[in-house]
């Protein structure tokens, strides 16, 4: 099966890249900022399905670049969309724990009314809103704190400052499930071939690891397993202020991408391993 995915160095990317008949394609192809080259960019091409593994990631910038992260995480997305929904072909579209306020304590289904703190959480909703106008076979995966060897994020955060300081104030009031781009990467593939075996299967799902944990919980563990013995202190998001306001409570319920693809939400904790000795930082590796 050939596939195309937007996305070349990003984490999940990375990792799509080292699938067999998988062609990744980079902003220095196509600059989604500019949806209309994208267009221009789509005439050319023959594939059985599309990932978009690309966005603009950058949460707190997004507050002072609305426009920006609304063409690569928006218009783009629609067009793209539409274009796989012309050719009757699978669209898996990654989007984000973002889309919702993050309160209570109860996991969040596909089916809960979104309601994004911050631009970006609204410019990945506004590519979900498009990715279901275009009306053609598709996957929403929606995700959460996506972690791998390659990229900026936490788990290469905390090895660094770990390495230099005997003690760090973590927050411990947003919980999540940590996800590792493999494991993602995966299931994107699986749900795009299962969609072309069955396009009824079209629709909005999760699917982040598990167990959920607080970052300072998570912070603990990369420790753990890194033998870095850097003290973990947990404070509230209050302390730790930020441009972009986060949801405190990112649980996903992905029982609906278990039933429909069969696919269980993965163990970050054994998936961290896999990372940390990729990053030759495993204790005991
Ligand atoms: P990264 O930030 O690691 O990678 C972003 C990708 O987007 C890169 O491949 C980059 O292209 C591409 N990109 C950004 N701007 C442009 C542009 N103007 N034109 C073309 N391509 C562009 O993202 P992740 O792999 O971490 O995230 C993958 C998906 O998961 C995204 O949809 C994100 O919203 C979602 N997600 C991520 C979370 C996280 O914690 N990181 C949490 C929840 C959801 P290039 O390869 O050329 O640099």
């Amino acid at each position: 099966m050939k596939v195309l995915v937007f996305g070349r160095t990003g984490q999940v990317a990375t990792e799509l890249a080292k699938t067999e008949g998988v062609t990744c394609i980079g902003r220095d192809v196509v600059d989604l900022s500019k949806p209309s080259r994208l267009h221009e960019f789509l005439r050319n091409v023959e594939t059985d399905a599309i990932i978009n593994a690309a966005a603009y990631t950058a949460v707190d910038k997004a507050e002072e670049e609305p426009d920006l992260a609304q063409a690569i995480n928006g218009a783009s997305v629609g067009t793209m969309a539409e274009w796989a929904a012309d050719q009757n072909i699978p669209f898996v579209h990654i989007s984000t724990d973002y889309v919702f306020d993050g309160s209570g304590e109860v996991p969040w289904r596909p089916g809960d009314t979104p309601g994004p703190l911050g631009v970006y959480g609204q410019s990945k909703l506004s590519g979900e809103a498009l990715t279901l106008n275009a009306g053609g076979p598709h996957a929403i995966l929606r995700t959460s704190w996506v972690v791998s060897a390659h990229g900026a994020n936490f788990v290469k955060t905390m090895l660094r400052l770990g390495a230099e300081r005997d003690r760090l104030t973590i927050v411990a009031d947003q919980i999540g499930g940590p996800t590792p781009a493999a494991d993602l990467a995966a299931a994107c593939l699986h749900v795009a071939k299962g969609l072309v075996a069955d396009p009824g299967r079209s629709g909005t799902y999760h699917f982040a690891g598990a167990p959920d944990v607080s970052w300072a919980g998570f912070a603990r563990e990369i420790f753990a397993q890194s033998g870095i013995g850097c003290e973990v202190v947990d404070i509230p998001s209050s302390d730790y202020p930020t441009p972009a306001q986060r949801p405190l409570n990112s649980r996903l319920d992905c029982s609906e991408l278990e039933t429909i693809f069969a696919l269980k939400r993965p163990d970050w904790r054994v998936s961290l391993r896999t990372i940390l000795n990729e990053l030759g930082a495993l204790a005991d590796g």
